[in-house]
């Protein structure tokens, strides 16, 4: 007999949900009651050594199902691929799924679709960590910098960064990456929480949460602003009185409002001295976000976690339109396309500070931060991740923080991996669960996963 190549045998996909619009977690001024939610998928082979590639993308509850369709609608591509080239050259399969003739027409590569697209490639890359034996971090600043250029698609965006541009930050990024490699690993990648400003909170626990947050080392907390300006005046009084003048201080809109609302609203808030504000309109105003910059300085302007691709972003850094650039790792189409918009950001020389929070995307996107700082923009300057106490419970490889810093990984993988019994418990609409929900009975579980 001959021995049999292995390949990828079964995409299996999960509609997975979190109650967590019943304590307010997550409700800002767009989203005022999100189900953190995701819609998951696990690519299963018949190698021997029994890995599963584990990847998802994150959406806020109804819908979920519409997004577990599309990742469904993807399996085709999948199915029957031979593991040994699918990990070595993740970037082929990314350009045939973004390529599709047909499913392109639902984006091309924004939307549903083109979140899909990040869900299956994501769990190809955590599959290929596990078979490599390193955290996905490791694996991306370990590899060449000619193979990390191979891996991107320079479509559209090679205007803004070819790819001997791109090959040449890659090999400058190199020089001296073990060295920041033990730096990263005695120290993490710092982080800023999220979590004492959630616009549902009440004050007492707006201040609870943000004393805690500078006890615990952050340097930065950010809050939810954008649906009424007096609250948001005193919200803000409050934590700069609590955080004090030496920690930073970002506010979050979420998309709330016009341009000429985000720079008045912007200007009101000045006097407690916000370090960005984040999401002040559209995330695909280009030109409106460039006027908001021009008229708020030396306020910051962050967006990136509802940019659909790196086109978007290319423009956003062509027009001037950013000082921060927020990245999500579940948002585009995987780890591909982060690694051509993170070579972009280094290209225009704008910090990276990406977006995390909802149900996983702190466990993934750390690993490109990580990833970033190690081989590409070699720095930490200004930059840090988000973090969010909430539903890390449920990975098998959760994020941990010390002292306001991301702890690096050092599981083979993406820490994608969702424990089974939260599969099962929290699947909708029969999962444990939601089943006895509806029953009017008790959880038998804490939903939020938070520690307290
Ligand atoms: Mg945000």
């Amino acid at each position: 007999m001959t021995p049999t190549t292995p390949r990828v045998t079964a995409v299996d996909t999960y509609d997975i949900r979190f109650p967590t619009s019943r304590e307010l977690d997550g409700s800002d001024a767009m989203n005022p009651d999100p189900d953190y939610s995701a819609a998951y998928v696990v690519l299963r082979t018949d190698a021997a050594d029994g890995h599963e590639g584990h990847g998802f993308t994150f959406t806020i509850g109804r819908g979920n199902d519409v997004q577990v369709a599309a990742i469904r609608a993807l399996r085709h591509h999948v199915i029957g691929r031979p593991l040994d080239e699918l990990c070595a050259d993740p970037g082929t399969l990314n350009r045939d799924l973004i390529g599709d003739s047909q499913l392109r027409w639902l984006g091309p590569e924004k939307g549903v679709m083109h979140m899909a697209v990040g869900a299956v490639v994501n769990a190809v890359w955590d599959l290929a960590a596990k078979r490599a034996a390193k955290p996905l971090w490791r694996l991306l600043a370990d590899a060449e910098p000619e193979w990390l250029v191979s891996q991107v698609d320079f479509r559209y965006i090679a205007d803004a960064l070819t790819p001997q541009e791109a090959l040449d930050l890659l090999r400058a990024g190199r020089e001296g990456s073990a060295a920041r490699t033990d730096t990263l690993l005695e120290r993490g990648y710092p982080g800023y929480t999220t979590s004492p400003g959630w616009l549902g909170y009440s004050d007492e626990k707006l201040t609870r949460l943000a004393r805690q947050a500078v006890a615990d080392g952050f340097t930065q907390i950010k809050l939810k602003v954008g649906a009424d300006l007096d609250d948001d005046i005193r919200r803000c009084r409050t934590a700069r009185a609590v955080i004090g003048p030496g920690i930073r201080m970002a506010v979050d809109a979420n998309q709330r409002w016009n341009v000429d609302e985000a720079v008045e609203w912007t200007r009101a808030l000045a006097e407690f001295d916000p370090y960005w504000v984040e999401e002040p309109t559209s995330p695909d105003d280009v030109l409106g976000h460039a006027a908001i910059r021009r008229a708020v300085g030396p306020v910051k302007v962050a967006t990136g976690e509802h940019v659909q691709n790196r086109i978007v972003f290319k423009q956003l850094l062509q027009a001037g339109a950013i000082d921060v650039l927020q990245i999500d790792a579940a948002r585009v189409g995987g780890v591909n396309e982060n690694l051509a918009i993170l070579l972009l950001a280094a290209k225009f020389g704008v910090p990276v500070c990406p977006h995390a929070g909802g149900v996983g995307l702190c466990e993934l996107v750390q690993h490109l931060s990580m990833f970033d700082y190690v081989a590409l923009s070699g720095t930490t300057k200004d930059r840090v991740i988000e973090y969010v106490d909430h539903l890390h419970d449920h990975f098998l490889d959760p994020v941990v923080m010390r002292r306001g810093h991301y702890a690096a990984p050092t599981a083979p993988g993406f820490s994608a991996t969702m424990r089974p019994a939260s599969i099962a418990e929290f699947t909708y609409p029969d999962g444990e669960f939601w089943v006895k929900d509806r029953a009017g009975q008790p959880a038998t579980h804490q939903p939020n996963g938070a520690a307290a």
